[in-house]
């Protein structure tokens, strides 16, 4: 497996970065998660704009411009002769003293790590995730920006032990004011009476890739979706619940605290969208 590493491909053993690099020290950085289906980069363009966004938000020099880093990225993915594959790119602030302060890092560093990837078993996609809601909230938005997809992902690892404690597949987050925001690393839809509902980034929630696709699918396939905010009642008595991410894809929810979603199977709706899904992630992508 090769992995690129600040402008050379090394073998995955070799690839090893400073101590000092206050990605890992302070986790200074920003990344991104793309899925490669057969051979198709999907939504490379978008995963690129919000890349280069979250490094302007925290003052962070992308070594490389757009159209080089695609390149690297296509390059990547065929040099590890993948066809489906997940790629993860990382930004850090590079290595510096031991103080925060990022002035003192000299150069920020790029790693793009291509692998093959299945997020959860084909099983749970047929029988639906069992959700819990978690203690932890979800930062508030104006403290800092979940559009800031930065190395620094604590409060979603919180909300995941705490998901892992109650042995729950995946845990369900809510804003301050007790809205539900998304998952651990997913966006959240619920559907009711045929409308689709999916909380407004506003409330704290990443802006999906996969969760702006799936409002297109819903708006071309003639679903009625609002982008309202909805509590965890709303979610018990939904007809259908489901998640997207881009290691998730789209997936049913099942359960969601104790309580079965309808009948407990995926919903006619989620399994439409998902089949729409699955067409476009073949159709459309860079190659
Ligand atoms: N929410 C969070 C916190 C995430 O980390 C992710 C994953 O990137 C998502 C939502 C889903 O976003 P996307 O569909 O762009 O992968």
């Amino acid at each position: 497996q090769w992995i690129f590493l600040s402008g050379e491909f090394v073998k995955k053993e070799e690839a090893v970065i400073s101590v000092y690099d206050h990605g890992f020290l302070y986790g200074d950085g920003v990344f991104e998660g793309i899925r490669v289906y057969s051979g198709n980069v999907f939504k490379l363009t978008e995963h690129l704009k919000r890349l280069y966004e979250s490094a302007q938000s925290i003052m962070l020099q992308v070594p490389y411009n757009k159209e080089e880093l695609e390149q690297i990225i296509i390059e990547t993915v065929r040099k590890n002769q993948l066809e489906n594959a997940y790629i993860r790119v990382v930004v850090s602030r590079g290595a510096g003293n031991l103080g925060l302060d990022p002035t003192h890092c000299s150069q920020p560093r790029l790693v793009v790590i291509a692998e093959a990837l299945a997020l959860f078993p084909k099983e749970l996609y047929e029988r639906g995730l069992k959700v819990g809601s978690v203690a932890s909230r979800r930062n508030r938005p104006d403290v800092l920006s979940p559009q800031i997809k930065s190395l620094n992902y604590l409060n979603n690892i919180l909300v995941k032990l705490e998901a892992n404690q109650a042995g729950v597949d995946e845990a369900l987050m809510l804003n301050d004011q007790g809205y539900v925001t998304e998952g651990s690393a997913d966006n959240v839809f619920i559907v009711k009476n045929n409308t689709i509902y999916t909380p407004p980034v506003y409330l704290g929630a990443l802006e999906g890739i996969t969760r702006n696709a799936i409002i297109d699918l819903a708006n071309q396939n003639g679903y009625e979706l609002k982008e309202s905010p909805f509590t965890r009642h709303d979610v018990y008595v939904a007809d259908e619940v489901f998640l997207t991410g881009t290691a998730a894809e789209v997936i049913a929810v099942s359960e969601v605290d104790g309580r079965k979603i309808a009948d407990g199977k995926p919903g006619r709706i989620t399994k439409h969208l998902l089949e729409k899904f699955r067409q476009l992630v073949t159709e459309d992508g860079t190659h």
